[in-house]
């Protein structure tokens, strides 16, 4: 479709026909009716697409997936209960036991755990490769048995930024889908499928909802990935599924298809991570001004870096969109609509300047949410990672003088003001 994002964030996955709901239903329904048992059982086989239990599937979920999706530029999309489930789907769709996958080490922590540790004792290793490692070295990662490459466009926390079409073209030499994780940027700001990106996942939790209120995932497929290219990779996509009948999604289903219908049938099956429909009624209604609040989050996440570049009080800035920065070339391609509101920095006298900081704020709220209408901060060496030391932080790449701003959609002149008050209390 030709339409601009804002009209989709708008109007986009649900189009009332005549006489309809103008808003999207909420169907909160747990099961559905059948005059007979043949026409659930068409159902069941997957012959017929439909309806029959929330676990699986439910068209309040649908609609919002389906706006995603557009917005994200992909052929389908499913809503997860968190955002967790959405990465945990997508590796986990392609890769299992005996398999192997290469990912950035700039990824969310939630995420590094999942894979380093709780996959790993499924059977599934992985491969981490800085974001800005050589060609060489993301070359040397690869193993035969790699099924998948994973990276965060902008990473939390380390706000750097992924070179997506760097990693699509290795992940596409060696065969296997580059998934992105495109919480932070939203399609508003980024669409990696643009970029090369096979496979596109959400924490909706953050911007997409917006106000805080409903924790939730999704995953939206590119529909370009030829499965069948690489069948001897990917049996569960190419050769019959005997827990359906003997489907094979990427025959029935087509490559637009065959991914998200073999999670939905398969993995929500299973393991059950299905988005609340009332949850996804309120992830809609943030999508619907996601473009007018992302305008804002990136004025305000761009005028707080500069700021406080120029505070005498603040040490050090890291802002992909702030000119000077590491990440700003890769900013300047990947995301020039603006670099979200997220901004972190030290301030000047380290762990104890911190906390006097964090005291004296009156308008940024002290939370661990980041991607939120309201305005949130947070000190990780007294709260995240607060059973670490000095030494200990260090090496995860956090100084105790670090803050990380989540910047809301207030005024700009008003969050510059609560930051200069406060550091004045410093
Ligand atoms: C928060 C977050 C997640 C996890 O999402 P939940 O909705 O909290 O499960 C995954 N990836 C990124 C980049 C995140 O910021």
């Amino acid at each position: 479709m030709s339409e601009s994002i804002g009209t989709t964030c708008v109007q986009g996955g649900y189009r009332p026909g005549d006489g309809d709901p103008r808003q999207i239903p909420i169907y909160q329904s747990t099961t559905w009716k059948f005059d007979s048992s043949e026409h659930m059982g068409r159902l069941f086989d997957l012959e017929e697409a439909g309806y029959f239990y929330t676990r699986l599937s439910n068209p309040t979920n649908d609609f919002v997936a389906a706006k995603i999706a557009e917005l994200e530029g992909g052929t389908a999309g499913m809503l997860t209960s968190s955002g967790q489930a959405a990465n945990f789907f997508a590796v986990f769709n392609i890769a299992g036991c005996g398999d192997h996958v290469v990912a950035s080490s700039a990824i969310y922590g939630g995420t590094y755990n999942l894979f380093a540790v709780t996959m790993k004792r499924m059977g599934v290793e992985f491969t981490f490769v800085a974001p800005d490692c050589t060609n060489e070295e993301l070359e040397a990662a690869f193993r035969p048995n790699t099924k998948a490459v994973f990276g965060e466009t902008i990473a939390n926390p380390a706000l750097t930024v992924l070179d997506i079409e760097r990693f699509a073209a290795a992940a596409h030499a060696h065969g296997v889908p580059l998934i992105v994780d495109n919480t932070f940027p939203t399609p508003v700001n980024c669409r990696p499928i643009e970029w090369g990106a096979d496979i596109v996942t959400h924490s909706t939790t953050k911007y997409m909802d917006g106000h805080g209120a409903s924790v939730g995932g999704c995953i939206v497929d590119a529909g370009r990935f030829d499965w069948f290219a690489h069948a001897d990779k990917f049996p569960g996509l190419t050769t019959p599924d005997e827990s359906y009948h003997g489907v094979v999604y990427a025959e029935r289903f087509g490559l637009g298809g065959a991914f998200i219908t073999k999670a939905t049938a398969q993995l929500m099956r299973d393991f059950g991570c299905s988005q609340s429909p009332q949850s996804a009624f309120l992830i809609n209604m943030g999508l619907e001004s996601l473009h007018l609040r992302m305008a804002q989050h990136n004025k305000n996440g761009l005028a707080l870096a500069q700021h406080l570049a120029a505070h005498p009080k603040v040490a050090w800035v890291r802002y992909p969109g702030l000119p000077g920065d590491t990440q700003f070339e890769l900013a300047r391609k990947y995301l020039p609509g603006g670099a979200s509101g997220v901004v972190s920095f030290g301030v000047a006298g380290g762990r104890a300047a911190a906390e006097a900081f964090m005291a004296s704020l009156k308008l940024a709220q002290i939370a661990t949410h980041v991607a939120d209408a309201r305005t949130c901060v947070l000190h990780p060496a007294n709260a995240t990672h607060r059973q670490m030391n000095d030494d200990e932080l260090a090496a995860a790449g956090i100084t105790p003088d670090l803050v990380r701003l989540s910047c809301g959609i207030e005024a700009t002149e008003d969050l510059v003001a609560d930051v200069d008050q406060a550091l004045a209390a410093v």
